[in-house]
């Protein structure tokens, strides 16, 4: 666990959630701490736990 190297605002406990974007990494999430301190963090995607994708074709499309 790491603490907001300002203030000690623990990372955990997110102060404020400025945006989240959803990557092929994983959940990129712009947080602002307490003190104004805006930080990236990447909360990447569980390994081995991924879901198994059914891809399934339209009906009816010639090819
Ligand atoms: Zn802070």
């Amino acid at each position: 666990m790491e603490e907001c190297p300002r203030c000690g605002w623990p990372e955990s406990e997110a102060y404020e959630v400025l945006s989240r974007h959803l990557t092929s990494e994983g959940v990129v999430t712009y947080t602002r701490c307490a003190c104004g301190e805006v930080q990236v963090r990447v909360r990447r995607f569980e390994p081995g736990r991924a879901a198994p994708m059914h891809r399934t074709r339209p009906s009816g499309a010639s090819g």
